[in-house]
């Protein structure tokens, strides 16, 4: 299959919407990462999703929906608390876990009883599926395991010839997924940290974040958001969070120095490529900075220890599993 790569425009969202409409699959910009769209509610257009992801079936899709009244048929109900968030952080990167109604194929929910909806503040993304008229399954448009795509190019590594169109929308905003929550007892439970943070969500009610966010899930650990137990985001090299930082993560590496390595720095420093010296862009770069790795042929990248405020512990998750959970402690040597 041929696949093309088109800017946006109102002609390339038609394009789109008539191949979504077909039951084909399309990969789209949003705000967070490209997502690799299908219609949420047509069980053999998600499944080949799953096929052109190599995604695990049990793997749940988060549902894209462009205007609130979208989500009302995919729900059994609305809790007044996910009115709120919606009120205030959609269109926006947050994803809120819902008991799902009949139309919801398994397929779509990876066999659970819930579904998972979002609205992206991206405009190309909205306008598609509004175009559509049906909600958007849309995983990152990665193969599954690698980093997610934060420009349409990196799509185009992972999908060329699996899918017909690429919409290109230019470099993401966010760089990282977006803030996955459940609701119990009135509380707001972060499954996968995103750019709508803890602090944010705060201002609302109670919230706990889910031990997987940090820790790796013992072996046949029940976890609440399947996704998260899998090795994810990884480049080819070896992935190592060194816990240490400025001088101290300098001195580390500069016994590495003869590796065939990439070093990640948060902020400027000489001979260390430059992860950002914010957690905002860091969450912006840590993507296409390990697809970089691989680009380059580096066998190992050393990654100083972000900080973990605010946008920042959804970068440090994620660094985790790119990781394999691998942390290195400088200071036991
Ligand atoms: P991705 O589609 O690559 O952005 O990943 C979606 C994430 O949302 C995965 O970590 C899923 O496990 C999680 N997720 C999706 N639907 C649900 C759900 N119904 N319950 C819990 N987690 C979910
Ligand atoms: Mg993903």
């Amino acid at each position: 299959m041929l696949t093309e790569i088109k800017k946006f425009s109102s002609e390339s969202a038609n394009q789109a919407a008539d191949i979504l409409k077909k039951g084909g699959i399309v990969a789209i910009p949003t705000e967070t990462v490209y997502g690799l769209a299908a219609n949420a509610l047509d069980e053999n257009a998600v499944k080949s999703i799953f096929a052109a992801k190599g995604r695990p079936q049990d793997n749940p899709l988060i549902v894209h929906i462009s205007n609130f009244d979208m989500l009302k048929p995919l729900v059994t109900e609305i809790p007044k608390l996910a009115r709120q968030l919606a009120e205030r952080f959609w269109p926006g990167p947050l994803t809120m876990i819902f008991d799902k109604s009949d139309i919801v194929p398994v397929e779509t929910s990876g066999g659970l009883s819930t579904v998972a909806v979002r609205m992206p503040a991206n405009d190309a993304a909205r306008d598609i599926i509004e175009k559509c008229g049906f909600p958007l399954a849309a995983p990152s448009a990665n193969s599954s395991g690698k980093p997610s795509p934060t420009a349409a190019r990196y799509v185009y590594e992972d999908m060329n010839g699996k899918i017909p169109l690429i919409i290109d929308g230019g470099t993401c905003r966010i760089g990282v997924e977006s803030t996955v929550i459940c609701f119990k007892d009135d509380k707001i439970r972060i499954l996968r940290p995103g750019g709508v943070t803890a602090q944010m969500l705060g201002e609302y009610a109670e919230v706990e974040i889910d031990k997987a966010v940090e820790t790796a899930p013992k072996s046949g650990e029940k976890v609440l958001s399947p996704g998260m137990k899998y090795k994810h985001y990884s480049p080819k090299a070896n992935v190592y969070i060194v816990n240490a930082k400025g001088e101290d993560f300098a001195l580390f590496c500069s016994k590495k120095m003869s590796e065939n390595a990439l070093f990640l720095s948060c902020g400027e420093r000489e001979g260390f490529t430059d992860y950002g010296e914010t957690s905002k862009i860091q969450a912006q770069r840590l993507f296409s900075l390990l697809r970089k790795a691989d680009e380059m042929g580096a066998e190992t990248v050393y990654v100083e220890m972000p900080s973990k405020e605010g946008i920042g512990l959804a970068v440090y998750n994620r660094l985790l599993r790119a990781a394999g959970f691998k942390v290195i402690e400088p200071h036991r040597d």
